[in-house]
């Protein structure tokens, strides 16, 4: 770093969870952190889901730099075995970090671009000792622009949702059914929300975590006085197998395994009725206002009244166009990563710690953490990006052998069979290339039909652990 830019703060991209651990990294260095946070408050992603129980604890949710700068406030970390909501995240630990970390937080400021001073991407001369330049607009509309030493982009994934279509592009007529569309698993204790659900029919696009919660969510209400006729049809692109539902008690994160049982108790119970092999290419609207979801196949599925998408999130990276990124083109995450984390090899937990080399791109100086940092993979953890933003504000500072240094074991989730992606053909799962991979064992499950026996098929343990 040359004397023009050591002078200047380091931006960080999003107050939640990785930015606001990166900034007290940096505090804890001495360099001094510039947080911009679009939303209104520190946390607002992580708000946003307020509603939703982590299935990590207490214990696994919190920075230990981060904890080092609450100290001296008097914060008392919450009893590290109990699971938090994302409310209970943003209320106990993240806001009062954004508190003690004062005006470095800028909240109401939206980063709409991020490039070099004075030299757009094509420039090579002088590029590595320009300073960055950082624009956003704040609350009001106006816009300004900041310099950076170097930038850490830990703004998530959460504003940009992939659509229903089977494609990865929106089906046809997604746009237009925007009113019965939701992106989140909906919050069922909103008396407003609750009623949309209500004795409705509700199609839920999707095979990860915030899945399984919505498809439980709509079992309890299906169960409760006023949920009377709730049904949920569960649409999945591939066939049901062993580790469709995680690693149920195999996961080392008991909660997440919990998850999918919950929503396997879902279909058994007649609760939801699975839909398998389904990759939807339209949405169309009936005479009734009510939604028919066309798959690629041509089947056509009975008329439902909502349809919850949750189909993953993916990087916005409109704002760093200028800069010289190394991204893998199938993740779109930093390509020393993405081998480690793609979904195609891996359904398990398998990721290493990993920190500046793996995040570091042709552009020096800039990282992508946190979220943000797994691009379309769908397996990150809190703690995967506390153990990055060490490493990457270690690495600014100049200190490699920090930087390098790993200090930290990932729990496995017992959920292991290659690709979550897809109905690959058996070949393809089989040969080994998976993440020891047991042979798929495809079920395509009648209409409510019972899973007790798919039970079997599930790993006995972390398989990945031999
Ligand atoms: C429902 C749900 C449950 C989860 N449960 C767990 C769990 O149990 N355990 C676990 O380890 N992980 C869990 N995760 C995964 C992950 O730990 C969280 O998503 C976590 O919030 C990611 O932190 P982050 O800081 O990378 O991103 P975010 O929390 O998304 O924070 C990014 C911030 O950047 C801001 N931002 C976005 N764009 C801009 C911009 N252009 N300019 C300025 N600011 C911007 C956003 O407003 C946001 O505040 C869960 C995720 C979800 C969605």
């Amino acid at each position: 770093m040359t004397t023009t830019t050591s002078d200047l703060p380091v931006v960080v991209i999003g107050a939640g969870p990785a930015g606001l651990a990166a900034a007290a990294h940096l505090v804890e260095r001495g360099i001094e952190p510039l947080v911009l946070e679009a939303g209104p408050t520190a946390a607002s992603a992580v708000r946003e889901w307020s509603h939703v129980r982590l299935f990590s604890t207490w214990g696994e949710l919190t920075d230990p730099a981060a904890e080092k700068l609450l100290a001296p406030t008097g914060w008392t970390k919450p009893d590290a075995s109990t699971y938090p909501s994302g409310g209970d995240w943003a209320e106990l630990y993240l806001q009062p970090l954004a508190d003690v970390l004062g005006e470095s937080v800028r909240t109401g400021a939206t980063v709409t671009g991020v490039s070099r001073t004075g030299r757009d991407r094509v420039v090579d001369a002088d590029r590595a000792t320009q300073p960055f330049v950082v624009h956003l607009t704040t609350a009001d509309g106006s816009e300004e622009r900041v310099f950076a030493q170097a930038v850490i982009d830990a703004s998530g994934t959460w504003t940009t949702p992939s659509p229903a279509g089977g494609s990865g592009l929106p089906a046809l007529g997604e746009k237009s059914a925007a009113d019965r569309i939701t992106y989140r698993v909906p919050d069922l204790k909103d008396p407003a929300i609750r009623a949309r659900y209500a004795g409705k029919r509700t199609a839920v696009i999707g095979s990860g975590a915030s899945a399984f919660t919505a498809l439980a969510y709509l079992a309890d209400l299906a169960k409760s006085d006023d949920g009377t006729g709730t049904h949920a049809v569960w649409i999945l692109r591939r066939g049901i197998s062993g580790s469709t539902f995680g690693g149920g008690e195999a996961d080392q994160l008991p909660a997440r395994g919990a998850l999918g049982l919950a929503a396997k108790a879902a279909v058994d119970n007649g609760h939801a009725d699975a839909v398998t092999g389904f990759r939807t290419e339209a949405i169309e609207r009936n005479s009734d206002g009510r939604l028919v979801l066309v798959g690629e196949d041509g089947r056509r599925l009975h008329a439902v009244d909502e349809v919850i998408v949750l189909t993953g999130m993916r990087p916005d990276l409109t704002f760093l166009d200028e800069l010289r990124l190394g991204l893998d083109e199938r993740l779109q995450a930093p390509v020393d990563l993405a081998p480690l984390i793609d979904p195609n090899q891996h359904s398990c937990g398998t990721v290493y710690p990993h920190g500046h080399r793996e995040l570091s791109h042709p552009e020096p100086g800039v990282y992508l953490v946190g979220m943000k940092s797994y691009g379309r993979a769908p397996t990150f953890l809190a703690m995967t990006g506390y153990e990055q933003v060490r490493s990457v504000t270690a690495a600014i500072a100049g200190d490699l052998a920090s930087a390098d240094r790993v200090e930290l074991t990932l729990p496995e989730t017992g959920v292991c069979g290659g690709a979550g992606l897809f109905d690959a053909p058996a070949a393809d799962q089989a040969d080994g290339s998976g993440c020891c991979a047991p042979a798929p064992a495809l079920v395509q499950l009648g209409v409510g039909a019972p899973l007790a026996a798919l039970a079997e098929e599930t790993p006995a343990g972390g398989c990945c652990s031999s």
